[in-house]
Formats: C-alpha cells, structure tokens, sequence
C-alpha cells in the first residue's frame, strides 16, 4: 500500500513553522509497513491545495493531510478536498452539535463561521476531535483508475493530530492494509571505506526491490547499512534479515564495529575493556576530539588513562611510546601532521611494535577533524581485529 502526506499551511511553507507533522506521521505509517511516496507542503491557497489533493488522490492508497481545517478563511482543506474528489460540501448536524456543545460549554457564543467546521465532502465521514473544534474527514475518493484512495484529513495542532491519528486513523490503516506485519529494523556499522566502496563491496545488497531491502547512510565517515525487513511478527523479521547481515559480515565484516545506536571509539572502549587493555593519547592537530569522546564514554578511567592535546612535534612515533610509558597503558595513540603535505599521521605503540598510518583527507574544516580522529581510532581498532583472527 502506497501512502502519502499532505502538511497544509502558510506558516510551513514561508519557513516561519517545522512541519513536524509529516515526519511523526511517516514514522507512523512506515511502521505499519506502508510505502510512504510522498511527502508535499502546501500554502493556504484554494487551487494549489486542489492539484495537490488531485495528484495524491491519483497514485496513492492512502492519504494522511494535516492543518487547514480551522474554522477562518484561510483553512482551505475540507474546500479543496471536495472539489478534487468532484463532490459538494454538506452539513453533518451531529458535528454540528458536538461544535455547539463545546462553546456552550466553554459558556461563549458560537461565531458563525464556526458552522463551516460542520460541513463535509458528500459522503465522507467525520472524525471526532475530542480537544478542539475542527473535526477530521474520512473520505473515500475515486481515482482516475476507479480505484478507491482513502483521505484522512487531521488538524495542524500536533497534540491534537497524534491523538486522532492513534484513536482513528491508525486502526483504519491496519484494517486497510490487511493482514497485520510488523517492520524491523537492523543498523550494522561500518568504518574504513567510502560509500562508494562498500557498495562495490557488496553489489547486490542495495539493488532495487530486493529483499530484505538495504539502504546506506552516511554520517561524518561512519556507514550505517541498514536492512529493514517486514514479516508477520519479530522473530520473522529476524530471521528475514539473517541471510542479508551474515552476506554483509563476510564481505565486510572487518570494518563492522558494531550494530544499532553505537559509536566507534565506544565500540573501541569496549573492545578494551573486554580485553582488559588500556589506552593513552596525544593529539596534535584534531584539538583532543579523540580525548573528549574517550573520556565522556569512560568517565572512571577503566579503560582511556589520559589523553595530551599539543602544538606539532618532531616524531609522532615517539610522543605516542611516550604516552604509553607515561600512563603505563597497553597502547600509545598519537595523531600528528606528517611530513607529506596536508598529510595526518596515526602511530600505535603497544611498547614492542610500532605502527604508522598516514591519512590524507580533503573536506570541510568541520568534518575534516572528527574523520580524522575516528581514522586514527579505527587503525587501532584493525590491529585488534588482526590480532584476534
Ligand atoms: P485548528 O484551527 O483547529 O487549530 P487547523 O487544522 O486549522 O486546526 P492550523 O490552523 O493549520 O490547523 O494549525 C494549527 C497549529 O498547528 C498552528 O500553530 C500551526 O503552526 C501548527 N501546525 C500546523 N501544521 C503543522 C505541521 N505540519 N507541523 C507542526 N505544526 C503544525
Ligand atoms: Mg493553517
């Protein structure tokens, strides 16, 4: 099922409000295993709000609009809505009570304008809005193809959106969409190559249509693949994914650091830790990044026993094997400007061998410095790798 949203209203599309809506609503129907198409922003103007609904109505199953159904002249959806769907607008007298009701109990008289909230496109059905005034639509509408594409038109107010969403919207969907699936999710990390490489890695995970289906993101350096599968429950999902995370491993397995919600030098943390293995840093030109990050995740010092930020020395060999015997720690990292142009060297000292790395990363000044400080992390991190396999 094909769904889509609309978020209506001049303060969204001057820039002066977030539609906070349209991600909440996507995150909604995304879960429910819905493919959400489209999302489109649209000021309070009559005809623009008219093609929106029309090409919606045309190549969507279901379409969720927010905003627009106050009751002054510039809420335009329920307007908008019949004349897309070829319908006229007609008074619901039980919603116009339940309006009637409210400002009686609120004891202030109903401004006439108010009536407009009570009027529908012919055959539609309201939604009740238990906090507000404005009422909700439920309409079926034709396509070109006579199919049947589902409306539901919700209020702008977020609080108010979320709670008709929850209360109506949501098991219409379920039941339009049959039989109930779950959708899981699963975020292997990666660090070393670029985009571009690990697609050359792995060629078959991100091929359209495929299943389970691969995405790749990238956020300063560090690759998230992420496999979404759909299935009848959890355990289904899970085992849907397997095959994919066991190709991705064997593949790459040696730059995966770690699944879901985690960082690099947290997974180096651990790796330490586990190891029962300590570190110790100097920095010379990524301004203790690497330090900050170790010591906010290892706040007792189990694992990072201290870190120097210093102008450039001579041997970034010899400040790292310095701040191991320092700190007597089981490495020494030390990140410094190579005699190369532009170049960054990485030394790891475990007090027997010492390894070199050098980096040349080009880029903005404000990603430059964490993809330097994580490759120096990560050079670590390999040599672990290669020393367990
Ligand atoms: P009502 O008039 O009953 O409040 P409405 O459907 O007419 O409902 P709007 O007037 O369009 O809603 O918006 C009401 C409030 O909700 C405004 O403060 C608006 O900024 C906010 N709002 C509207 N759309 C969104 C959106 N997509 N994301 C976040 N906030 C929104
Ligand atoms: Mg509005």
């Amino acid at each position: 099922m094909r769904a889509e949203i609309i978020a209506i209203g001049d303060e969204l599309t001057s820039g002066e409000r977030l539609d906070t809506n349209t991600q909440w609503l996507s995150q909604q129907l995304t879960d429910k295993g819905l493919e959400v198409m489209f999302h489109t922003t649209v000021g309070d103007d009559m005809a623009a709000n008219v093609d929106v609904f029309r090409n919606a109505i045309g190549r969507a199953d279901i379409v969720v609009t927010t905003g627009g159904l106050g009751p002054t002249a510039d809420d335009l959806t329920r307007d908008a809505m019949a004349e897309a769907m070829g319908v006229e607008l007609v008074r619901d007298e039980a919603s116009l009570e339940h309006i009637r009701q409210l400002f009686a109990r609120r004891n202030r008289p109903m401004p006439e304008r108010n009536e407009r909230q009570a009027y529908f496109p012919a055959g539609s059905v309201p939604i009740t809005n238990p906090n507000g005034t404005a009422p909700g639509i439920h309409a079926q509408a034709t396509k070109p193809d006579r199919g049947v594409c589902h409306l539901f038109a919700l209020p702008g107010v977020p609080a108010e959106m979320h709670e008709m969403y929850t209360a109506t919207v949501s098991p219409a969907v379920l039941a339009l969409s049959g039989e109930p699936r779950v959708i899981r999710h699963r975020a292997i990390k990666i660090f070393g190559p670029g985009e571009s490489q690990l697609e050359a890695m792995l060629p078959d995970l991100v091929r359209r249509g495929r299943e389970p289906r691969v995405g790749i993101t990238a956020s300063s350096a560090t690759l998230t693949l992420r496999i979404t599968a759909s299935g009848v429950d959890e355990q289904a999902c899970l085992a849907a994914m397997e095959p994919t995370a066991q190709e991705i491993y064997a593949a790459a397995g040696r730059f995966v650091f770690g699944e879901g919600d985690i960082d690099l030098h947290h997974a180096l943390l651990n790796e330490l830790g586990e190891r029962g293995e300590t570190l110790a840093t100097v920095e010379c030109c990524t301004r203790g990044l690497v330090a900050g990050w170790l010591a906010e995740d290892d706040p007792e010092a189990r694992v990072f026993l201290g870190g120097a930020v210093m102008p450039n020395v001579d041997s970034v060999a010899a400040v790292a094997e310095n701040a191991r015997s320092e700190h007597n720690a089981t490495y020494g990292l030390a990140i410094g400007a190579s005699d190369a142009d532009g170049a960054v060297e990485v030394v790891v000292s475990d007090g027997q061998n010492v390894q070199h790395e050098t980096f040349t990363w080009g880029g903005h000044p404000a990603v430059v410095g964490p993809r330097i400080a994580k490759s120096a992390l990560n050079v670590l991190r390999l040599k672990l790798v290669r020393e367990e396999a």
